[in-house]
């Protein structure tokens, strides 16, 4: 398979962690990093092909569209525009590679395989980064430590190869009867992933299909595909057998309901927008595909008057103010117990008032931009709601212009004094926006942290052991932190409940869904 050229760029900066925030923070009033050198990767500019059978190859239409900077509105490359034909030829050619000898790999050899692919991610950390930072804007920051957490993530998946197992059972069957579990790879896996961090979120699928012998077809958004596409390009230069990893980019509503319905996919591994999970989960019923779905959320971050407030402020803004808001799992509903509100949301203001917005690619900025005009007419338009429903803007609420005028910025904003029933405590902004809700007792908080269509996540800020466990214990959601917020391990994972989908990410859990199991009883008689 043809590789582009690549810019190696061996800068690596690693950054200081905010206390009580999983991402790593880079405050003016902290410690800096070095400055940052980036270059242009070479990889940008041309126009991208899609990825079937180890090949590089135009849509079958021959269509393609463009791909843009969102810090400045710049087109930096092309995609081809892959539809219903190109995905079928991706589902076939992941389906040869599978009943090929790929899927019968020793677990040794896939074990290798995935620790060649880190060696590969940690040699091209840097360019990674920086694609990542140009194609979808988050801060390089985050960008760097997204690469050191896929690597962790890779050596997790690396040390579950040998789940594809073989088992006697004892029984209770009258006679000599021998039980055997096998468990084989499930088949054909096909990913769909947003923009929000597709370098790091195609890792949910590449990990377990890799472990285990599966075969992928990957659709990355329309809006950010580019450091997927690049890495395509590594993994085949570690070793991924032809047609074990294929990628179709394109839009949803064509190559991605394509994907979803395709029957000769076995599985639908999905993040994104609830309404578009519904749309996967009535595409899967032509031949009951597998789902696990991550969709939307509006997740309660509950902060107690007992809670330092040193380590609340910054663990709690972060939990929304990273990636500029655009996180399934951000802590946007920001309960803060009534007596310490007035306080909370002054530390706030100030706190979000020494955070820089600007271009991933400056060395001290904190929020990039949002990844598209249409991202940024949505959050300005819930700003403009917030205020018509009657909640105080305490900070931001600005688009940004002069010299960012061009890019898609917006201040972190916050709106207190909000009530649970405002469309900003209820729908999902995907944007740098919180909304403080008051409440008083333990009680009330839970109720009105549960009642939402939602069930992805939620933390809780408190010095109060018996307090931390009731209310953690209490939240309807797929996860909870506690005096943290928005860490994740891949040994231990993460999942949703209620409208924010199914199915476990990470643990050995995740690695199991991408198994078939078979029952053979065999008569010794
Ligand atoms: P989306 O759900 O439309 O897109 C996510 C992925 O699904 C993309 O790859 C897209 O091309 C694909 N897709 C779209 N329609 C499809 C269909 N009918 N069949 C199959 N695939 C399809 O999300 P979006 O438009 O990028 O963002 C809209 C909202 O979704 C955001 O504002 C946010 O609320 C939410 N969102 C959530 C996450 C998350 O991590 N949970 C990520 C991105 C967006």
């Amino acid at each position: 398979m043809a590789t582009a050229g690549t810019a190696s760029i061996d800068l690596f900066v690693d950054r200081p962690r905010q206390p009580g925030s999983a991402f790593p923070l880079n405050r003016k009033t902290m410690q800096t990093s070095a400055a940052t050198v980036h270059e242009r990767p070479a990889f940008l500019g041309s126009t991208k092909q899609l990825l079937i059978g180890g090949q590089w190859v135009p849509a079958a239409s021959g269509e393609a569209f463009d791909t843009f900077n969102p810090a400045d509105g710049t087109v930096i490359g092309r995609l081809a525009r892959g539809g219903p034909v190109d995905i079928d030829r991706a589902v076939a050619a992941a389906r040869a590679a599978f009943e090929g000898p790929w899927s019968r790999w020793k677990p040794i050899e896939r074990q290798r395989l995935l620790l060649r692919i880190n060696d590969l991610l940690l040699a091209h950390a840097e360019e990674l980064a920086v694609l990542e930072t140009m194609d979808m804007g988050a801060p390089l920051s985050r960008t760097r430590s997204t690469v050191q957490w896929i690597s962790q993530t890779i050596l997790h998946f690396a040390s579950c190869t040998g789940a594809a197992t073989t088992t006697t059972s004892s029984h209770s069957l009258p006679g000599e009867v021998m039980a055997l579990t096998h468990k084989t790879p499930l088949g054909v896996v096909g990913g769909i992933i947003p923009w929000n961090g597709p370098l790091g979120g195609q890792w949910w699928i590449l990990g377990p299909t890799l472990a285990t012998g599966c075969t992928c077809v990957l659709k990355p958004a329309e809006d950010a595909s580019l450091s997927v596409l690049r890495f395509a390009e590594i993994m085949a230069q570690a070793g991924v057998p032809d047609g074990v990893m294929n990628i179709v980019t394109g839009y949803g509503s064509e190559a991605g309901s394509a994907l979803a319905a395709h029957p000769g996919v076995d599985k639908i591994s999905f993040t994104g927008s609830t309404e578009t999970g519904r749309k996967i989960v009535a595409a899967s019923a032509g031949n009951l595909k597998r789902l696990q779905l991550e969709l939307g959320g509006k997740s309660p971050d509950i902060v107690f008057a007992d809670a330092d407030l040193d380590i609340a402020v910054p663990g709690a803004a972060m939990g929304v103010f990273s990636n500029s808001g655009q996180i399934c799992y951000s802590g946007t509903r920001l309960f803060v117990q009534r007596r310490v509100q007035e306080e909370f949301v002054e530390r706030l203001r100030h706190f979000s008032a020494g955070l820089k917005v600007g271009n991933g690619l400056q060395p001290d900025v904190d929020l990039g931009p949002l990844i598209s005009a249409r991202q940024l007419d949505r959050v300005m338009g819930y700003v403009k709601i917030g205020s018509e429903e009657g909640a105080v803007l305490a900070a931001g609420g600005a688009r940004l212009g002069n010299e960012l005028a061009n890019g898609y910025f917006v201040e972190p904003t916050v709106f207190s004094d909000v009530a649970n029933t405002m469309a900003i405590a209820r729908e999902e902004i995907f944007g740098p926006v919180i909304s403080v809700i008051p409440f008083d007792t333990v009680d009330e908080v839970l109720k009105m942290a549960n009642d939402s269509e939602f069930g992805l996540a939620g933390g809780v800020w408190t010095r109060d052991l018996s307090t931390a466990h009731r209310v953690s214990q209490g939240i309807r959601s797929g996860t909870v932190w506690v005096n943290c917020y928005g860490m994740v391990d891949p040994t231990v994972g993460f999942g949703g409940c209620k409208a924010s989908g199914y199915g476990w990410k990470g643990s050995t859990e995740h690695v199991e869904s991408f198994l078939q199991r078979k029952a053979v009883y065999i008569n010794l008689n």
